[in-house]
């Protein structure tokens, strides 16, 4: 009797000890909004300094690379998941390796795509506590000012097995040690993260500020809560205290992305994303806005 095991094995074999091909996204159906159209524009992924690279297009989304592996923050829209993962690429970067995708806010424009990502990439996906409710869940949590907008405005695909992580914890892939910052306010779970970056023998304080927005859906009352104002004034003192020497946002217009992106391609040194003024006029410009709001909340009848 033949035995076909022996004629089949060698197959498998080859089968089994090929390089992993390329992991390929399979987005989740796009998200319809006023602003999508603009947010989800592509754009050519660019160095902003060192190993830290912007390979978002309308809305950021930041690479910090490592020979051991890399972070990804924040995930764009649903359709701007397979941006995100061409301009890795593009990099000459792997999507597989990126081992940590951590989040600004949980609204549908900057956590729309993680669940793509981490699906292809099969990183790990850390949060807030209350960023990880709202991931896990797919939607803003109750206590979101903008979760009044409804399920149909505000929902994404729902991302699994997110850890949950502590305000001022460090995490490290490979070389890479990012500080996690709670600044909660535009979303209960809000984040903000630092980390160093180093090109030749200067390094860099890199900040990855969160909205600091005062945003809400109608009928919302950010005055309604005193403790919900003390907390948002607090996170924006935090990101104005923070060693920032580059600021780096989930909306791109927020850092000047494209007039310092021109500078630098004409001429790479001074590189012009230095700013150690940033996160403080970030932050006075959020509390400006802040205290805006509660004035115009107050002379409501
Ligand atoms: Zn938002």
């Amino acid at each position: 009797m033949k035995q076909p095991i022996p004629r089949y094995w060698p197959l498998f074999a080859v089968l089994f000890t090929l390089p992993a091909a390329t992991a390929e996204l399979i987005p989740d159906p796009a998200h319809d909004c006023e602003y999508c159209e603009g947010w989800s524009r592509t754009r050519e992924p660019i160095r902003i300094y060192g190993n830290t690279w912007y390979v978002g297009g309308g809305v950021s989304a930041v690479l910090i690379t490592s020979r051991d592996g890399h972070i990804l923050i924040d995930g764009g829209l649903t359709q701007t998941a397979p941006q995100i993962a061409a301009n890795i690429a593009k990099l000459g970067f792997r999507l597989e390796d990126v081992k940590l995708i951590i989040n600004s806010h949980t609204h549908y424009d900057h956590a729309g795509g993680i669940a793509a990502l981490q699906r292809a990439s099969g990183a790990q996906v850390a949060a807030s506590p209350a960023a990880k409710r709202a991931l896990e869940s797919g939607g803003p949590t109750e206590d979101d000012p903008q979760f009044g907008f409804g399920p149909a405005h505000n929902n994404f695909p729902a991302v699994a097995n997110v850890r949950a992580i502590k305000g001022g914890e460090t995490l490290h892939v490979g070389d890479i040690a990012i500080t996690v910052h709670f600044t909660p306010g535009h979303t209960p779970g809000g984040t903000s993260w630092t980390w160093t970056s180093c090109q030749a023998s200067q390094c860099m304080n890199m900040v990855y500020a969160d909205s600091l927005n005062s945003v809400s859906a109608p009928d919302f009352k950010f005055s309604a809560d005193a403790q919900r104002v003390k907390t948002f004034e607090r996170s924006i003192d935090s990101v104005a205290s923070l060693e920032c020497n580059i600021l780096l946002t989930p909306h791109p217009e927020a850092f000047d992305l494209e007039a310092k992106a021109a500078r630098l391609a004409a001429a790479p040194t001074p590189n012009p994303f230095i700013d150690s003024n940033a996160c403080k006029a970030y932050a006075a410009g959020a509390r400006e806005r802040l205290a805006k709001r509660l004035a115009e909340e107050r002379a409501m009848p």
